[in-house]
């Protein structure tokens, strides 16, 4: 494989990182993130802290 095109599937895969949205079990860091499926705000006020299942309909995908 040539040297431009693994580059440039590097910046793919980097860029699907970034967008991925947070999931329970994962930690995002410090913010409020709200579950996709009832929009119910879940907020983490420490970097370490674990994204819990949703409170209300224990979904598991965040935004
Ligand atoms: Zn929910």
């Amino acid at each position: 494989m040539r040297k431009e095109q693994r580059c440039l599937m590097y910046n793919f895969v980097s860029r699907l990182e970034v967008t991925k949205m947070p999931s329970t079990g994962q930690k995002p860091g410090k913010g409020t993130y709200t579950c996709t499926s009832c929009g119910q705000s879940v907020t983490l006020d420490d970097h370490t802290d674990t994204l819990p299942p949703c409170p209300k309909c224990n979904g598991t995908e965040y935004r």
